[in-house]
């Protein structure tokens, strides 16, 4: 080497198109020939309700008193149709997550902390638990393509029905539940073998299109007698034409399921490449409402990565009724956590964590059936670290910390009640937020695609 020249640079150029993560891909794709299945939801940035902010009042407009004045979240669904429709509390409810998927403590967790905040919590694949049903003051009962576990005698026990067509994180596909994740008792109540890896069919096997779905909600309203509210559920993919086409079925309220919706167990390349952001399609179903006069009258759910109070107020301002949360639930009852509580204590679960191949943090591997925090399992030993009264607390603490976030930014605006808020009430941050939610760019009154 010459020593008065300066040492040969190392190259420390990452390609842009093939990174180490879309390098680490090719490898191991080369090296298994398999696609990749995880759980939660994407991972990759998209465009959020965080790219909203809200035009709290100030002299245009006259603010409420937050310790003074009062501020509605009272919820009403099912008023098109249903004899009994549901009123809720809060404009916050727990979305389907199956037992298989989750424990059955999980599931009474879930129903004693919804019941306690005057919410509702649904089922999902594979049926419902005496305890979920017991321990739920409000349950909805999900009528799933692959109808594991369904029974008319639950569906007449529940107090309103969903419908699935599609889940935000998969639409189009199906769900999985690998073979560790199927116990003696989940076996038994889906009519499976046990310990052997079940997929969820894609469709329904009764109906093709909307005017047999017409029939089929036809066939629910009876099996209840016409007293419950009858749900449909669509991941966000065409929602105008869905959201039009689930009105014209008989819907009583339309659920629509963004794509940073979470799963249980679902390929990669669904959850990050199929389905639009729920900012996007927020406003377009409020729209396809709107164009046939039925806003108001049929309810509108949002879901998919709702996980404050602001992405809540703000899901209500673009005119959704109500919410409706998973993940977010599952990170209130310990999910990432590097701890668990046990027998009053509190424990590492590092080690638990890396004997799956992740660490708190990054941990999406639900589909494996080991949660380190006892939420994704049916492992005897595992399901005993989330008792349901550890997890109700927890999540009874979260949902009213949304509530407050909610209520804060109401009064904020000036709104007497939740339900008032308004796309008026809200700029965009980014083009791509103001041309998806229909606000004009902070700053300016511009909406992309609606001139000046
Ligand atoms: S901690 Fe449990 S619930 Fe959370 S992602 Fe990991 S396996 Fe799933």
């Amino acid at each position: 080497m010459n020593p008065t020249q300066p040492p040969t640079r190392l190259s420390h150029e990452e390609s842009w198109g093939y990174d180490r993560k879309i390098m680490d891909y090719i490898h191991n794709a080369a090296a298994h020939g398999l696609y990749e299945i995880r759980g939660l939801g994407a991972k990759r940035p998209l465009p959020h309700f965080d790219d909203l902010v809200f035009l709290g009042a100030s002299l245009s407009r006259y603010p409420l008193e937050g310790y003074r004045e009062k501020c509605v979240t009272t919820t009403v669904l099912g008023t098109r149709f249903a004899k009994k429709p549901i009123e809720l509390a809060i404009p916050i409810t727990i979305a389907g997550m199956s037992f298989g998927s989750l424990s059955a403590n999980v599931k009474e967790a879930l129903g004693r902390a919804a019941s306690e905040m005057g919410t509702s919590t649904t089922t999902g694949d594979g049926g419902m638990t005496p305890e979920e049903r017991q321990s739920s003051k409000t349950l909805v009962y999900q009528c799933l393509p692959s109808r594991y576990g369904f029974n008319p005698d639950d569906a007449r026990k529940a107090d309103a029905i969903e419908v699935v067509i599609g889940q935000g994180a998969k639409p189009g596909g199906g769900g999985m539940l690998l073979g560790q994740k199927i116990s003696p008792r989940v076996a038994q109540m889906r009519t499976l073998p046990e310990g052997i890896d079940q997929r969820s069919a894609c469709r329904h096997p009764d109906w093709t299109g909307p005017d047999d779905l017409a029939i089929k909600i036809q066939e629910l309203r009876e099996l209840t007698d016409w007293e419950k509210p009858i749900y449909v559920k669509v991941g966000a993919t065409r929602v105008s034409h869905d959201v039009k086409l689930a009105v014209h079925s008989g819907a009583d309220v339309i659920v629509v399921d963004g794509m940073q919706g979470g799963t249980a167990a679902t390929q990669t390349v669904f959850i990050e490449h199929v389905g639009i952001p729920t900012l996007a399609a927020v406003r377009q179903a409020v729209d396809a409402l709107e164009q046939l006069d039925m806003k108001g009258k049929v309810q509108l759910i949002v879901s998919g990565g709702i996980r404050t109070g602001a992405d809540v107020a703000k899901a209500l301002a673009l005119g959704a009724d109500a919410v409706s949360i998973g993940q977010g639930v599952l990170f209130a009852l310990g999910c990432n956590h590097e701890m668990y509580f046990q027998n009053g204590a509190h424990h590492a679960a590092a080690e638990d964590y890396a004997r799956i191949g992740t660490a708190p943090g990054y941990c999406h591997h639900c589909h494996t059936g080991f949660c380190p925090v006892g939420i994704t399992t049916q492992d005897p030993v595992l399901e005993q670290r989330l008792s349901p009264e550890v997890g109700a607390k927890h999540l009874r603490n979260y949902l009213k910390t949304l509530n407050m976030e909610l209520t804060t930014l109401a009064r904020a605006c000036g709104k007497q009640n939740v339900h008032h808020l308004e796309p008026e009430d809200l700029v965009a941050l980014t083009v791509e937020a103001a041309a998806m939610a229909r606000v004009p760019l902070a700053g300016t009154n511009w909406i992309p695609g609606h001139g000046l």
